[in-house]
């Protein structure tokens, strides 16, 4: 298991991202191995919910209101029982209200160490570019992990990201994308980390880059975007990459992805 941030967004069904939710938690918190053994105490109490460190943090009908985040961070100050970490997860965190977003920031920013927030959504962007800043995504619909994309292609990605779309050469683009040996979805996966290394230097968040070796090149391109339209590019990422998974037309993905970029402005 890779070393653990202190706070994720995890995108996509809830009963998939609680499952996953789930099991960083246990990964946290094994007492066994470094991972998680699903056989100790602690790894069976997260998972039966009976763990006095696991939080379940609810929506009451359609929101999460501040009222009830005032109280998560507050308690999320005290330390655990038990656990190395004590964790709160979310639900359906893209309902929390402005208000709940903001009262969550300060802890985001600058949480206890032996904390664990975990943020399940679907919609990125209910969520405020300052929260979303401050966590690591991860997308759990995603089955191919860990590919190498093509240094050519890496390049090109980069450039319409960094230097814009020439719109006349959208074909190209569009073509060279989706024959591309690696699959859409992690081209896609790339473009949205480095949209979000871009937020994480404009809001000054002191979240870890993903693309740290980009960092001077994302830095000079960060005075160019708001905050805003960052996360809405981030959010039309992850919906043609929903597209793409659910085996739609790749063409037709890039062709609407890149258009919608563009309209926004990033690139
Ligand atoms: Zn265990």
């Amino acid at each position: 298991m890779r070393k653990i941030f202190h706070a994720y967004i995890l995108l996509g069904p809830e009963e998939e991202t609680i499952k996953k939710a789930i099991e960083l938690a246990k990964a946290a918190n094994c007492s066994e191995t470094p991972s998680f053994c699903d056989d100790c105490d602690c790894c069976r109490r997260m998972e039966a919910g009976s763990h006095p460190d696991l939080f379940h943090v609810l929506p009451d009908g359609s929101s999460i209101k501040v009222e009830k985040i005032r109280d998560v961070v507050m308690g999320s100050h005290q330390p655990p029982i038990e656990a190395r970490r004590k964790v709160y997860v979310f639900h359906e965190a893209d309902k929390m209200t402005h208000e709940a977003q903001n009262a969550l920031l300060k802890t985001l920013e600058d949480p206890p160490t032996s904390l664990l927030f975990l943020l399940l959504a679907r919609n990125l962007k209910a969520l405020l570019p300052t929260v979303v800043s401050r966590c690591q995504i991860l997308d759990y619909s995603k089955t191919d992990e860990g590919k190498d994309i093509p240094r050519d292609v890496k390049e090109i990605l980069l450039e319409v990201i960094l230097a814009g779309l020439d719109f006349s050469k959208i074909n190209f683009y569009v073509q060279k994308f989706a024959d591309a040996e690696v699959e859409s979805d992690v081209l896609m996966e790339f473009m949205a980390s480095v949209y979000r290394d871009i937020l994480v230097i404009k809001t000054k968040s002191r979240a870890g880059l993903k693309n740290w070796d980009l960092s001077d090149k994302l830095k000079k391109r960060a005075q160019d975007l708001s905050p805003r339209a960052l996360v809405r590019a981030i959010d039309t990422l992850y919906s043609q990459i929903e597209v793409v998974k659910a085996k739609g037309n790749e063409t037709l993905a890039w062709y609407n992805l890149l258009v919608g970029l563009k309209e926004q402005e990033v690139m």
